[in-house]
């Protein structure tokens, strides 16, 4: 089955949604491919007690404020999937699950996406995949030695999963601090970072970065100096199980050990610590292998972009992977913005002769 559309959206996540908000307001015949059986993206996949760092009003996509969440100042990842599922209903955006993109390839005036599904001919695609569907794990000698358990962040669930075992936590980013924080008083833990904690005042959380990039992108729009990203002010977000940890004196972080051993982890100076799980808190990259046959892929594994559109492919559009694909893109108060400016785009070379 073979179909023509105007534009593909790949990917039903938070930064998917935005596109189709700005795309049906613009009258535009489009579908929303999505792997998911259910809508929510990756807020689906979280650990138990992870909740945003913004308070509900600062976590908004276009159009439709999030309502607060009885008893909690900075909402659940399960409030998060209700208001996804909600705004898609809201704006009747044409999702398609589950549909999984395997590849998109130029065909004449078109780019062919194709889908375990089907195949859709479109004008111009919007990739919006995300990263959670891509765990990076760094290259360090010993992983294959190891004889316990490995996590990455992505298969992190519970504290009662390790129970009572010696966990050692890699990353000190928020979902190293996070899931240390959350595995503090059931387990045996060590958390180790490959440079020193860089904890930010207590009183910045989501809306301040946001502000700050905000205040950011207006300076560097009039040319002013550039006042620095949000990774200038620190690494981590002190989420209030984070600071009651780190107050109780329960979050030290050591630093990276230089290999794993049969039993655990070694460091240059020989010591060792004995684990039974080691979790890889150590990040994520762009899930952008369907785009592979577009031979587009630049540094690190990047494809370059003018904001969200492709320099070499200008009918592609990549939405919500960072700030290489627009200033707070990977966030849910970000992503609206440069969806705008990827729909105003394609509205534009689609009324092209
Ligand atoms: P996703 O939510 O991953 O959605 C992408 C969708 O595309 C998924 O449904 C996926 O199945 C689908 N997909 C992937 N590949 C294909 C394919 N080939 N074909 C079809 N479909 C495909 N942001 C905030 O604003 N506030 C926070 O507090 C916050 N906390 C975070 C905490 C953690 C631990 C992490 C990892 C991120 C956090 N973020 C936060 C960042 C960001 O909001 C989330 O990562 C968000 O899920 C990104 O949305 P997305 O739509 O870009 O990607």
């Amino acid at each position: 089955m073979i179909r023509d559309i105007d534009v593909v959206v790949i990917g039903g996540g938070q930064a998917g949604l935005a596109a189709g908000y700005h795309l049906r307001r613009r009258g535009l015949d489009f579908v929303v491919l999505d792997a998911q059986a259910s809508p929510g993206g990756a807020w689906q996949q979280a650990w138990d007690s992870l909740n945003l760092f913004s308070p509900a009003a600062y976590s908004s996509l276009p159009g439709r404020v999030m309502p607060g969440q009885p008893g909690e100042t900075y909402p659940d990842a399960r409030h998060v999937v209700d208001y996804l599922t909600d705004y898609e209903q809201r704006y009747d955006l044409p999702v398609v699950r589950p549909v999984r993109v395997e590849a998109v390839h130029p065909d004449g005036d078109r780019l062919r996406v194709g889908t375990d599904t089907g195949i859709w001919r479109a004008r111009a695609v919007i990739s919006a995949t995300g990263t959670w569907w891509r765990p990076f794990l760094p290259a360090v000698p010993g992983r294959t030695a190891f004889g316990g358990a490995q996590l990455h962040t992505v298969g992190y669930r519970r504290p009662a999963d390790l129970a009572g075992q010696k966990v050692v936590v890699v990353g000190g980013g928020n979902s190293g601090a996070q899931i240390a924080a959350d595995l503090v008083h059931a387990t045996d833990l060590t958390w180790v970072t490959q440079r020193p904690t860089r904890f930010l005042a207590d009183s910045v959380d989501g809306r301040a970065l946001f502000d700050h990039a905000t205040a950011r992108r207006r300076a560097l729009d009039e040319g002013s100096a550039d006042t620095g990203g949000v990774a200038s002010l620190g690494d981590i977000v002190v989420v209030p199980p984070v600071r009651e940890a780190r107050d109780a004196g329960l979050l030290k972080a050591q630093p990276m050990f230089r290999r794993l051993t049969a039993t655990g982890v070694e460091w240059a100076d020989g010591t060792r610590a004995e684990a039974d799980t080691i979790i890889w808190c150590t990040g994520f990259r762009p899930a952008l292998s369907h785009l592979a046959p577009l031979g587009l892929r630049g540094p690190r594994g990047h494809i370059p972009t003018a904001g969200t559109q492709a320099l070499e492919e200008p009918r592609l559009h990549l939405l919500g992977y960072g700030d290489w694909t627009g200033p707070a893109s990977a966030t849910l108060i970000g992503v609206g913005r440069p969806a705008r400016d990827a729909a105003t785009a394609i509205v534009e070379l689609l009324s092209l002769p």
